[in-house]
């Protein structure tokens, strides 16, 4: 599949304008990425220059909210210890199909947020590449960031055949699909640990949140509520082509006519975008969402990194309301008109996510009809989807 980059540019559904509620996991987020970063630098004695990477770091601003904050923290606990303020090197990755023009333009704003006395000592670069590899020279980091990346597969795991149609797992869910998107997990983030320890230097930190689930039996529960709309979606594109399919054999006997219909339909079909349904049957996304103790096995499996801190970082799907316990929207009454604002700015979120997928598979033209369906599945279930708690883990690592 290859196109898990986000929508670039800074259009309305691109990933730039709709990443708010990554933002608002990560702010939570940011005492814990500060209070590493002030102790990776005391524990190494204030180097002279210190190396951080941003893995993932998408198109639009997010990135930069991140690295501002770490800037920020390194120059705090030089000055507080006296000491001669470093250099620093900023590395910014993501797939080589990332716009990564859109966040480059961002870079004078973002010397802007800086402390006054580091601007000229802090370079921004860019690193693309897949951090299932090697990125950077050994032992040359100090500390990595990534922020909603490592749930991203390096590929659609084998094995999906009988996944016919959802684009991800789904309750009732046969055991051997939840062992090929968990095998898949374990090998890829094993992979993204052993590449990082070779990158990091001793004492070196790494800072992860990724979308997670909370319940332990991933077959008992959808995993992920936004997954099974974009699946209805497709679904009501194909059953489109299918009541068609139904009326032309009603009317059968009109052999002439047929035919007519028939070169006729297939140019509506790429003008106005239905789906096949064997397209749909072979899509899958490569995605896996996995529970606490997964993220702990394969961290201490590989073996280089110790867990320093795990913490849970609930959110709401139509909401930004984000927090470290369970949160609530408790906004009983809302009108029709605020509950359609709600969930199109949740399908624009979903749809600057992976529209670049779906462009990939089943072409341009479904795309706005999809996400009409999306919205209105979104609505109809909106009362039991509004509440349901979506989970995002933070780790804090140190390399042994
Ligand atoms: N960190 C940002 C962006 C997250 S979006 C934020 O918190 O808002 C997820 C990003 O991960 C996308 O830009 C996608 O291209 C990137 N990504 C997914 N798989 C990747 C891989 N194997 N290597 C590098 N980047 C990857």
């Amino acid at each position: 599949m290859g196109v898990v980059s986000m929508k670039g540019g800074d259009g309305e559904h691109s990933y730039a304008n709709n990443s708010e509620a990554q933002k608002s996991i990560t702010s939570d987020a940011k005492p814990e990425v500060m209070k590493s970063v002030n102790e990776m630098i005391v524990k190494m004695d204030f180097p002279g220059c210190i190396k951080v990477a941003d893995l993932g770091c998408s198109s639009g601003e997010n990135t930069f909210l991140v690295m501002s904050e770490i800037v920020n923290t390194i120059i705090t606990t030089y000055q507080q210890n006296g000491q001669n303020l470093p250099e620093i090197d900023c590395c910014l990755n993501d797939l080589p199909e990332n716009d990564f023009n859109t966040t480059f333009k961002l870079i004078p704003s973002f010397h802007e947020k800086l402390k006054m006395n580091v601007k000229g000592n802090c370079y921004v670069s860019g690193c693309p590449g897949s951090f299932y590899t090697r990125l950077f020279p050994s032992k040359s980091l100090h500390f990595v960031h990534s922020s909603f990346c490592l749930h991203w597969l390096s590929k659609v795991p084998d094995g999906l055949e009988e996944n016919k149609k959802n684009v991800y797992l789904r309750s009732p869910c046969p055991p051997n699909l939840y062992e090929s998107y968990w095998n898949q997990f374990k090998k890829d983030f094993s992979m993204f640990l052993r590449m990082r320890a070779e990158e990091t230097m001793p004492s070196g930190r790494m800072a992860l949140t990724l979308v997670g689930r909370k319940t332990l039996d991933p077959l008992s529960k959808e995993c992920f509520k936004d997954w099974s709309l974009v699946s209805d979606s497709l679904l009501d594109l194909v059953s489109e082509v299918l009541t068609t399919v139904t009326l032309l054999n009603f009317f059968g006997n009109l052999k002439v006519l047929i035919v007519v219909i028939i070169i006729y339909w297939r140019s509506i079909l790429s003008v106005q975008g239905v789906v096949k349904e064997s397209d749909l049957e072979s899509f899958n996304l490569p995605y896996y969402s996995p529970d606490e103790s997964e993220v702990k096995e394969v961290i201490e499996n590989e073996g280089s990194f110790e867990i320093k801190n795990f913490e849970t970082i609930f959110g709401l799907l139509f909401s930004y309301k984000t927090g470290h316990s369970e949160v609530k929207d408790d906004d009983d009454d809302v009108d029709h008109s605020r509950r359609f604002e709600v969930v199109k700015t949740r399908a624009n979120m979903t749809r600057s996510i992976i529209e670049p997928m779906l462009v990939a598979h089943f072409g341009e033209a479904i795309i706005d009809r999809l996400f009409d369906k999306y919205i209105y599945h979104a609505c109809q279930r909106y009362d039991t989807l509004r509440n349901k708690p979506t989970v995002n883990f933070f780790v804090s690592l140190t390399r042994k």
